[in-house]
Formats: structure tokens, sequence, C-alpha cells
């Protein structure tokens, strides 16, 4: 397919996700069997999980409390009154014949998700609903070469789906929508958003218009994507595919299709003639679900910092700039690294550039997660007021203090600054000698520097500071070269 770009650009996109996010509980959605990932086929499967007849389902409260987290975080409204509901309908991995789910009243509607536009903007993308459900089992198609293998240990598995409005424009909006929703449920422990393992699944709805059109063109769902960047790439090959076929004066069928990571392409997997009629009717086993204010209130006061409001809190409060805002709010353990040094009276561009140099350097480097990094907020905050208030050399905190405090995590940046003799030496007299012994050292440069030539002041300076083992304090320094050389 190819669509010259002036034509693609008479064009908008409409897009719309719906979004699986596995629960993190320790049980089922509804009855006691482990809710692991990568148990052994089909050992998480008691008689409620597998829909025995005469077996009743229970509600884990977790479920809720988690959907009730992520609404809040949303701002979405909470219902009080929750019916669950069946979804009938056949498939070998759901023994059952029906997934329980919410219909008419999903605990979550309305809300907005922020996004960081590419202009540099950020956009409200609103959410329409986000309601409980639970997982089918997992057909795996590629474990042999004539069946299929049913693994039953994902049926009953607690899911939020979230669903978004129709408001995205850009392949590149429903990326970063996408990762603020993985960003999102990560801070709030209610999902670990690995996607590679299906824990967070995306279905993209997809639809083009002419630009300036207020109608919706008819749209098509791409189905479970595995990960952020597929999505972006099956929702670009939609676009152009749609274009081309309006261009040539065909239809769009409303139908669900599969992306192939390997091409880069989609394929059509049913279309609406086939389209599912799943019968919901009130799951007859389980009881209404009331959802209290004062319940909501318990979960409001036990929410965490989000990276949203970190991230208005740094570009707004702190002044820092939206790309280091962006990289110290990416990860939860990090921002409250950062959060921890801020509660330390840190000056907030020092930690900031020192969390996104030595500390993110030092953990790349060691493929470790912040939690496991050695030293304390205490001593990494006194060991950046110690260079803020020029007792310690910038280079030499980085190059040395920074890798003994790593070393000796136990011992305090003062302390070690002083065994290694590192403190910053701002004493007039011995910074006059090292000075005095510069200057005789290159006499003719004196002269040049008297004939005019002022750049020649750098090689006093890195005189001094190689006769002082980096410890001269810099600025004292310069003055009295200037004034010595002025003489
Ligand atoms: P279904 O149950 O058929 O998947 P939903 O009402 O749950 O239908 O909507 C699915 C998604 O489709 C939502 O995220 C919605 O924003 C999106 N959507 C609806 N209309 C369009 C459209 N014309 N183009 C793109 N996305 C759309
Ligand atoms: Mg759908």
């Amino acid at each position: 397919m190819n669509v010259a770009q002036e034509i693609v650009d008479e064009y908008e996109a409409v897009i719309g996700l719906e979004v699986h996010a596995q629960l993190l509980t320790k049980s089922k959605a509804f009855s006691s069997d482990k809710n692991e990932y990568g148990s052994l086929p089909n050992s998480n499967t008691n008689p409620i999980s597998l829909g025995h007849p005469g077996t009743l389902p229970v509600l884990n409260e977790k479920s809720a409390e988690y959907a009730v987290k992520l609404g809040l975080a949303c701002k979405a409204d909470i219902r009080e009154h929750n019916e669950f509901a069946r979804k009938n309908y056949f498939y070998a991995d759901l023994p059952k014949g029906y997934q329980i789910t919410q219909d008419t009243t999903p605990i979550c509607t309305g809300g907005i998700i922020s996004i960081k536009t590419d202009a540099g903007g950020i956009k409200d993308v609103g959410l329409t609903r986000i309601h409980i459900e639970e997982d089918s089992g997992k057909s795996n198609h590629d474990l042999s070469p004539f069946d299929t293998m049913i693994d039953l240990n994902r049926a009953g598995v607690p899911l939020l789906e979230i669903v978004s409005e129709p408001d995205m424009r850009t392949a590149e909006e429903a990326y970063a929508y996408l990762t603020e929703v993985r960003k999102l449920v990560r801070y709030l422990e209610i999902c670990d958003g690995n996607m590679e393992e299906g824990s967070l699944r995306c279905d993209a709805n997809v639809s083009v218009r002419k630009r300036g059109a207020e109608e919706f063109g008819t749209r098509v769902e791409v189905k479970n994507l595995n990960s952020i960047r597929n999505v972006k790439r099956a929702i670009e090959f939609e676009i152009i595919r749609h274009i081309d076929i309006i261009e040539k004066g065909g239809e769009i069928l409303k139908s669900t299709l599969t992306f192939n990571a390997a091409t880069g392409e989609t394929s059509i997997m049913r279309t609406k003639e086939e389209a599912d009629d799943y019968r919901y009717f009130p799951e007859p086993d389980l009881q209404p679900l009331l959802i209290k204010q004062e319940y909501i209130d318990g979960i409001a006061a036990t929410m965490p910092p989000l990276p949203n409001e970190l991230f208005a809190k740094y570009t707004e409060e702190c002044g820092l700039s939206e790309y280091d805002a962006g990289v110290l709010t990416d990860d939860k353990t990090f921002a409250l690294y950062f959060e921890e040094l801020l509660k330390l009276k840190s000056n907030p561009k020092s930690a900031a550039n020192w969390m996104m140099g030595e500390v993110k350097g030092y953990i790349n480097d060691k493929a470790i997660d912040v939690a496991d990094f050695p030293i304390e907020p205490t001593r990494l905050a006194e060991l950046i007021d110690m260079v803020d208030s020029g007792r310690l050399g910038q280079s030499l905190a980085a190059q040395q203090l920074f890798p003994l405090l790593v070393n000796h995590p136990e011992s305090t940046a003062t302390e070690l600054a002083e065994s290694h003799n590192l403190v910053q030496v701002g004493d007039e007299s011995e910074l006059q000698s090292w000075i005095k012994a510069s200057i005789d050292k290159f006499p003719d440069k004196v002269e040049e520097y008297r004939g005019g030539k002022k750049g020649i002041l750098g090689l006093f300076m890195g005189e001094v500071m190689r006769l002082s083992g980096g410890k001269a304090d810099p600025k004292k320094t310069n003055q009295l070269i200037r004034e010595a050389l002025e003489e």
C-alpha cells in the first residue's frame, strides 16, 4: 500500500483504546485459586474457576479496591450500586461458558488520562468506563505442531477493562496514552504492566475521516496487541489501509483484526455480520456490590503520589524542565528516591542532576532497580549539599566520593571526604602557595597573559588543580590567580 503523503494529510484518524489490566491480587477474582503467572499449567484450577455445577463465586474484595484506586487516580465517578453480569460465549478456554463481567453498571465512569503531546502540550483523553471482569484461560497455539494447548490458570484472574473515548487522533497519541496507563497502574501497584506476559493487553479501535468532517468513519478493532510499539504500528498500518480503500472508492467494513508483528500488517478475523451476541444477563450467583463513600475515602487516604502530580510539581514548583521531570517520574521508585532528596532540602536542580547523572548511570550500569541502590538518600543529600556549599568540587564528588559512597554506604559523605582528603581547600595561604608555584613554573606565560592573552588563565587554573589534587576551590583560585597575574 502506497498512499501519497498529501492524500494522507487530508485525513484525520480517530482512535479509542480498550485496555485490559490483570490485577496483582494473590487470588483470583471469584475464587481462592492462586493468581500467579508462570505456575505449572492447569495447577491453579479449582472447581469454581472451572465453573463446576453447584459451585459459587465470591468476589475478591481487592479487585474492587484496585478499581476504586484507578478510578480515583483518573478522577472518574465511582458507582455505589454495582452489579455483575454474565457474558455468554463458547470457547475452549472458557470452561464455564460465560465470563463474569460488569455490563450496565461499570464501577467507574468518566475520568481522564492526561498525555504529553509531541507539540509539548498536555491533552486529556476521556475515559468511557472502567469495569471489573474475569480473564479467560489461555489457548497456546504454538506449543505443539498439531494441537492447541489450553492452560486454565488464567481463567478467573481479575481484570480491569479501561475503555477510552475516541479522543486520540494519531498513533503517537495512542502510544503516549498507553504509556501513561502503564505508568499509572504501576504507580498504584495494581498491575505489573508487563505487556509481554499479557498482564496489560490492548485492543485498538481505529477509523479515519476527512479533516474538518464531524462524523466519525467506520471503525475497526485490532485485537490483543502485546506491546506499546505494536499498538502504534498497527494503528499506523490501519490508517493508511483505510485511506487507501476510501480513495479507491471502497468501503470500510466494521471488523475485528489481528496484527502480525513480523510483517507489520493486520488481517481480518471477522466482520460485523458474524458479530457475537453475548446475551448478557445479571449474574445470579453474586450479590450486588455496594461501594460506600467512606470506603472510597479510606482508599483515597492511602493513595500514593501520582506521576502526573509529581510531573506538575517538578516543572511548576521545582523549576525543572519537562524532559527532566519526565525522566524523574518515569519509574515510581526512582521518583520516590528523588522525593526523599527534596524532603532533605536538597537543591532540586542539583538533586535532579545527580539523579539523572550518577544515580541513573550506576543503576543502569549494574542493571538494578533504585530499590537496590546502596546509597541512602540522607547520604546522597549530604554529598549534594557539600558540592552546593563549595566544600567539595563537582568532579571530585562525581568521580571519587560517589564511588566511595557506593562501596561504603555505612559511612557518611563527610567522613569519606575527610578520610580520603577530598574536602575542597578554600584556605587562602594554601591556595597562594599553589598559585605561586604555578606562576614560577611558566614565567613566559605570565608575560603572554600580561600582553593581553587572557585565555591563558586556564593554564594556571589547571596547574593549581593538578598541584592540589583537584581540591582547590575553583572560584577563589580563579580570583586569586587573576590578582596575582595582574599585579
Ligand atoms: P465494543 O464493545 O464493540 O468494543 P465499545 O462501545 O466498548 O464497543 O467501544 C470500543 C472503543 O471504540 C472505545 O474505546 C471507543 O472510544 C472506540 N470508538 C468508538 N467509535 C469509534 C470510531 N468511530 N473510531 C475509532 N474508535 C471508536
Ligand atoms: Mg471492543
